[in-house]
């Protein structure tokens, strides 16, 4: 038995590859109108707002149905949607923690649960725990932690509230991924971002930077422009391509994949060579090149933990590691001890 077949085979053993998988054209015209419907929807929330104000109570608060909290109000109604449909019992499970982390940790706690928020920086009045995407929350370090052991999944592919609208929504446009040569080369957009958020976050870290607020608010309209960007350009770029070419804090999370215990192994003996994983990978990675020549997915960095491809393989060639599989292998087994 060879390494890879040897790791914990998650997600276990799922239906063979189906139609859902691939996706050419599941989706009727007008659950992709509703899809987009919702994206205007979302946007049109957060401009009104963070910008326009066009709606806003005695307070000057917008109604919570026209706010930044337009966008969970979505997800949950799409992802009931998701759940229901979706067919693979592994990404079921998934789908249905990731729009429970999001409404209850990403949403209903900060706006409910008014707790003591840890905080380590210098720049006062910005959003705490549990903003992950706030560099210098003690839940952004705990969520690197999770991710050098884990792997980037425990963010991207189960914990994320950007990618809960582009899992549940973003779903009906998943088939327009560009899937070509040139657009895996388009992956390296994401690095100028990444070089971003880390002055930033070191300013934010260092106490007294001058233009720290000024630099931490153009870091954010830089980040917020293409982000709701993405979502209006689904039916043209795919529901995943802000995670692929632009997430500054995926890039993070992805270096850790590259230096922590998360792999994806490919078994070259049982692979069939049949191409099915790398049609659904909404990452774009060519994972059956990269796998059958190293025997797993070199590119790591840019998997986000989706679990689709292992799911999907039919020769069940295709299984995560983790920190979990480094421990049990390195733990001395009695059985089979000679007397
Ligand atoms: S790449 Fe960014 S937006 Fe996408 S799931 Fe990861 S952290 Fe979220
Ligand atoms: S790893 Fe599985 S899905 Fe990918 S090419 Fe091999 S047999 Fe096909
Ligand atoms: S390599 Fe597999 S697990 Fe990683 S993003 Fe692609 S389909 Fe998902």
């Amino acid at each position: 038995m060879t390494a890879s077949s040897s790791a914990s085979p998650r997600p276990p053993g799922q239906a063979p590859a189906g139609r859902q998988d691939c996706l050419p054209g599941r989706y009727a015209p007008w659950v992709r109108i509703l899809a987009m419907a919702a994206f205007i929807y979302v946007v049109a929330a957060y401009l009104n707002a963070r910008v326009f104000h066009l709606l806003a109570d005695a307070d000057g608060q917008p109604p919570v149905w026209f706010s930044q909290a337009s966008e969970y109000l979505v997800i949950a109604v799409f992802g009931v949607w998701r759940v229901i449909a979706e067919r693979d019992a592994y990404t079921r499970r998934r789908l249905v923690f990731l729009v429970a982390a999001v409404m209850a940790f990403w949403w209903a706690t900060p706006a409910y649960l008014r707790l003591p928020e840890p905080y380590i920086g210098a720049l006062p009045g910005a959003p705490l725990l549990p903003q992950l995407h706030t560099p210098g929350t003690l839940t952004f370090f705990a969520a690197l932690l999770l991710a050098l052991l884990f792997g980037r999944r425990v963010i991207c592919g189960w914990n994320c509230p950007c990618v809960g609208i582009r899992e549940t929504v973003g779903f009906a446009f998943r088939d327009r991924t560009p899937r070509s040569g040139k657009a895996w080369r388009w992956r390296h957009l994401k690095w100028p971002f990444f070089s971003l958020y880390a002055g930033v976050a070191a300013m934010i870290l260092i106490p007294g930077v001058p233009g720290v607020s000024t630099a931490y608010r153009v870091f954010l309209g830089l980040v917020a422009l293409p982000y709701f960007a993405s979502l209006l350009l689904s039916p043209f770029i795919g529901n995943r391509a802000y995670c692929r070419f632009l997430c500054p804090y995926g890039a993070t999370f992805g270096l850790l994949n590259r230096i922590g215990f998360f792999q994806v192994r490919l078994d070259r003996e049982r692979c069939a060579d049949c191409g099915q994983c790398d049609r659904v990978c909404d990452m774009g990675i060519p994972i059956r090149e990269q796998g059958r020549a190293a025997g797993k997915v070199v590119s790591i960095e840019e998997c986000m933990g989706c679990g689709r491809c292992i799911a999907s393989c039919p020769a069940k060639a295709l299984s995560f590691r983790d920190a979990r599989d480094v421990l049990r292998a390195r733990t001395p087994r009695d059985a089979g001890l000679a007397r």
